[in-house]
């Protein structure tokens, strides 16, 4: 078995036990794997292990391991800072996009979404507690985005996104997790076509999960530490 194997065996296990402690099913979270800064051949690994969805923060990075791979199989995210010069790449070769923040983005990406391919995914991504960060709307901005959102046709508007600030402690990620479960839970109800919640990393998988995260991003804990010095 290789480590890639092995460390997604033991990620989706993490998955099983903490879904089982709050009574969930392991099949309601997904397990999406970024592959940022990772090769091409790490995700073949990692696929030949039986991971579908992959996450990429780099446009041209993500396009390039997109065409390399060349696997209809495979579901791909983009989770990373979205420029507005970088939209039609993410429009035309991605499945989801998790960094929807404003109107003019998703209505570039409406736009450039190629006729033949199916709608785009997109979650709108909240600022949830890191007021340091650039990215993210308000809540309080949430409903007027989304209501425009879910009336652009190539889009398919299927939820929230939030990268909470690092916190170490339990009781403070799971306060965190539920105000995002709470606007999720707020948004279902206006639009049924919603079912993603993208909450949870490495190291507040478990409160996100608790709270009713449907989709949790691992990077390091799979494909190992990223060397960011050998990007280009
Ligand atoms: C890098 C990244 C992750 C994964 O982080 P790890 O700490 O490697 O698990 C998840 N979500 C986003 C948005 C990221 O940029």
């Amino acid at each position: 078995m290789t480590s890639i194997e092995q460390n997604l065996q033991q990620v989706r296990q993490r998955i099983s036990t903490a879904a089982g402690q709050c009574g969930r099913g392991p099949q309601e979270i997904t397990l999406l794997a970024v592959s940022k800064t990772k090769p091409a051949s790490a995700v073949a690994e990692a696929a030949a292990a039986g991971q579908r969805c992959f996450g990429e923060n780099y446009v041209q990075e993500g396009v390039d391991k997109i065409q390399a791979l060349a696997d209809p199989c495979l579901v791909w995210h983009f989770i990373g800072p979205l420029q507005s010069n970088k939209s039609r790449l993410v429009a035309e070769h991605f499945d989801w996009c998790h960094t929807v923040d404003r109107l003019r983005i998703a209505t570039r990406l409406n736009e450039q979404r190629p006729e033949d391919a199916q709608p785009l995914n997109v979650l709108i991504q909240v600022n949830i507690s890191d007021e340091h960060s650039k990215s993210g709307i308000t809540l309080a901005e949430l409903p007027a985005l989304a209501q425009a959102v879910a009336l652009l046709p190539r889009l398919r508007l299927r939820g929230l996104m939030a990268i909470p600030a690092p916190e170490t402690e339990y009781d403070r990620q799971l306060a965190v997790c539920r105000q995002m479960a709470a606007a999720f839970e707020q948004l279902q109800k206006d639009y049924p076509g919603v079912d993603t919640l993208s909450l949870g990393m490495s190291d507040d998988m478990d409160a996100a999960i608790a709270a009713g995260s449907t989709m949790v991003r691992i990077g390091t804990a799979i494909f190992g530490a990223r060397d960011y010095a050998s990007r280009q």
